[in-house]
């Protein structure tokens, strides 16, 4: 590709953003269909193209390069994956089945709703090795905050299976590495709407990792992924009380999301003084998503990206990865990023206004729930939150 890298802004590190982009990621393409299922039933004129389309992430790029926050990103080029940087994650029977399906040439549904085509193993080894790029930018100091602005995403796939539009678990293989390279204790922060399922399994046994993930309840999609997320699932083993998961009830919108960071996230990362944060972040927990129903906005977006930077600085030093995920709204989803990384960087003002945010949200049922499940936390089941 023509190498836009590294273009360095003028912003100190200390109010800079350091993002890692690669093209090739965009060659990836789920096609089009019935929404995500890449069917022609035959008696619809129009189809769409699959919601995890290359457009969102050309809007997200496009908005960092030329929107009001700009003069704060630094931009650098990722790279491809090698295959043995997988396999601290994956399994090598699971990495050489998608080999075998990519040389096969591709076109495969590899379970609901996530095709593998000619394209997408390229891509999907870009994404894993830009997240890595971001996180090696962090681990050897180059800078604090990091964002991995890839595609497709990660947060499904899981140690041995690909699941919900994932190939590779960016994210996870990312916090395996810091973790291999000296960093003793990583916390996961996941927003984006859907339960970050491959991730918390990869770190269910080890109380190294705290993943907290923030979801809608959404149920099952098919047999790669049953149900789950529950509040119950706490981590097994070593790592039982390191797995934290925040269901939230439809409608949930910024009031309730900020009294989960508040009320769980918070206390839940102060306790656990991690090394370095990792914010997963999808903007498909916005309110005019096609795949979810949690109701965020801008204004939301942009005091959870405080608080996570907040929280960055307060117990890591300010190292903080951020990891792209979902967000399905082709327009709506760039502005939810935009403000989350104003957020990030603590702007005093907004700097762009929501051209859209008007949806309802049920605050007092949220509300609510937050504070059952806080109920729930304050027993003997996450021993962290013990020691204060
Ligand atoms: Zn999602």
């Amino acid at each position: 590709m023509a190498a836009a890298a590294d273009d360095v802004t003028s912003a100190p590190p200390s109010n800079r953003i350091d993002v890692f982009w690669h093209e090739g990621m965009l060659k990836h393409d789920a096609g089009t269909g019935v929404f995500d299922t890449a069917d022609d039933p035959g008696f619809l004129d129009v189809l769409e193209k699959h919601p995890e389309n290359a457009d969102r992430i050309k809007n997200m790029v496009s908005i960092l390069k030329r929107g009001p926050i700009a003069p704060y990103i630094s931009w650098h080029l990722g790279r491809a994956a090698q295959l043995e940087e997988l396999f601290c994650f994956h399994t090598r029977e699971y990495i050489n089945q998608l080999i075998k399906a990519d040389k096969e040439g591709g076109k495969q549904m590899i379970c609901a709703g996530t095709f593998l085509n000619p394209g997408s193993w390229e891509a999907a080894l870009l994404a894993a090795g830009t997240t890595l790029s971001a996180m090696k930018h962090i681990l050897d100091g180059n800078g604090k905050v990091a964002y991995a602005l890839v595609r497709p995403p990660g947060h499904h796939a899981q140690t041995t299976q690909a699941d919900g539009y994932c190939f590779l678990n960016n994210a996870g293989i990312a916090v395996q590495t810091a973790l291999d390279s000296g960093f003793g204790s990583v916390a996961v922060i996941d927003i984006d709407v859907h339960y970050g399922n491959g991730t918390a399994e990869g770190f269910y046994w080890t109380n190294e990792v705290l993943t907290i993930s923030l979801h809608m309840d959404h149920g099952s999609w098919g047999p790669s992924h049953p149900q789950s997320g529950c509040v119950d699932e706490v981590g097994d083993e070593e790592g039982h009380g390191y797995t934290m998961n925040i269901p939230l009830p439809n409608g949930t919108g910024d009031k309730g999301y900020l009294h989960a960071m508040t009320e769980l996230v918070a206390p839940a990362v102060s306790q656990f003084e991690p090394d370095l944060l990792v914010f997963v972040i999808g903007q498909d927990s916005s309110a005019f998503d096609t795949n979810g129903r949690l109701c965020l906005t801008m204004d939301g977006y942009r005091e959870i990206g405080r608080i996570v930077h907040g929280l960055a600085n307060a117990h890591c030093g300010g190292r903080l990865l951020i990891v792209q995920e979902g967000g399905y709204h082709v327009t709506y989803s760039a502005y939810c990023l935009h403000a989350t990384l104003e957020g990030v960087l603590d702007l005093p003002e907004p700097l762009l206004s929501d051209p859209i945010a008007y949806y309802p949200e049920d605050e007092a049922f949220a509300m609510n729930v937050v504070n059952s499940i806080k109920k729930y936390q304050t027993n003997a089941t996450f021993p962290f939150l013990k020691q204060g």
